[in-house]
């Protein structure tokens, strides 16, 4: 199969029928980035959940740099407002964290929440953002807290938002630009008030909501909630909350509005727009009631 592949370039049906390749075990950022300037178009690995996934669709990496234990990579803490979490953190060790549990409790349940316990024990999250599938959920849970990407590579550091991220580009395009290496992600947690998700519904809906403190002007609140589905891009709506002193009366409108906003394009095999709109209308209300009085 081997000679096969190099040959004729037939795709590798398993992981076990790669040609050769290079393995690097990174022992600190400047080795990634030392290790990405000397051999262009390596690839990263982290937990290799979904790179098994890739070398199946054809991948065939000359260069394998595992991330998977870089120290840095593995830290979470919560200081001056927020919470900083490292690429490698898997889907078992991040929601177990202290600083994640302290900081915003509903994170920690969302991202213990998604996947299989085998899968928890070796996916990270920076796998799971990098690997840009939309039916991975990572992406819809972080975006609605604004959380922003840490980068690092042989041309310099860059950061991007969540949010603008996974909406920029599918595998293989020409906006899915290679940053090299994600480090870590930080989310802003002194204005956050509220956070919730609901996966009740997937594959055709998943909702994560966000309350955070009005900016200069409002009095109630802004709502930021992220819109996935298993089959198309996320989606993000905002909505501001009309007052202070909420009843859930109040919310529902504003469930209606975030709703409304949703595109009309579902790519959705198992429901219409406005079925989806529905759908958001009734989830999103129900996690505003809960925000009522409540903390994050
Ligand atoms: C059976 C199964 C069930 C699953 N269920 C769910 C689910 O319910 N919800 C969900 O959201 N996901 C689910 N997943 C997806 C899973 O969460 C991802 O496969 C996983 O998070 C990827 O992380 P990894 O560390 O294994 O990434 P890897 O496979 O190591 O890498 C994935 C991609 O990211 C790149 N990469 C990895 N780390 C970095 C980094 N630090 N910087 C830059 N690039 C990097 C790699 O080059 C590769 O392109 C499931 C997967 C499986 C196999």
């Amino acid at each position: 199969v081997r000679q096969q592949m190099r040959g004729a370039g037939l795709v590798s049906p398993t992981q076990s029928a790669l040609p050769p390749f290079r393995l690097i075990r990174a022992g600190s950022i400047p080795d990634v980035r030392e290790a990405l300037r000397a051999h262009p178009g390596a690839t990263l690995a982290a937990g290799c959940s979904d790179l098994v996934a890739q070398v199946r669709e054809g991948l065939t990496p000359h260069t394998l740099i595992s991330v998977r234990r870089l120290p840095e990579l593995l830290r979470a803490e919560h200081t001056d407002g927020e919470l900083s979490l490292g690429a490698a953190l898997t889907h078992s060790e991040g929601p177990a964290h202290p600083a994640v549990r302290q900081a915003i409790p509903s994170l920690a349940a969302a991202w213990a929440s998604i996947a299989t316990v085998r899968i928890r024990f070796r996916a990270t999250v920076g796998g799971n953002l990098m690997a840009r599938r939309y039916r991975y959920e990572m992406g819809v849970i972080l975006g609605a807290l604004d959380a922003r990407m840490h980068f690092t590579g042989p041309h310099g550091d860059a950061d991007v938002a969540v949010d603008e991220f996974v909406r920029s580009g599918a595998p293989g395009t020409p906006e899915a630009v290679d940053r090299g290496l994600l480090h870590r992600l930080t989310v802003e947690t002194a204005s956050l008030r509220w956070y919730s998700y609901d996966r009740s519904m997937r594959p055709v809906t998943t909702v994560a909501v966000a309350v955070r403190a009005p900016e200069a002007g409002e009095s109630g609140g802004r709502v930021i909630a992220t819109v996935g589905s298993e089959y198309r891009r996320p989606v993000r709506l905002s909505a501001v909350l009309p007052g202070a002193e909420l009843t859930a009366a109040d919310v529902r409108p504003v469930a209606a509005r975030l709703a409304a906003g949703l595109p009309d394009w579902t790519g959705d095999y198992a429901g219409t727009a406005d079925y989806r709109r529905h759908l958001v209308e009734v989830l999103a209300g129900r996690q505003l009631t809960a925000a009522l009085g409540a903390r994050p």
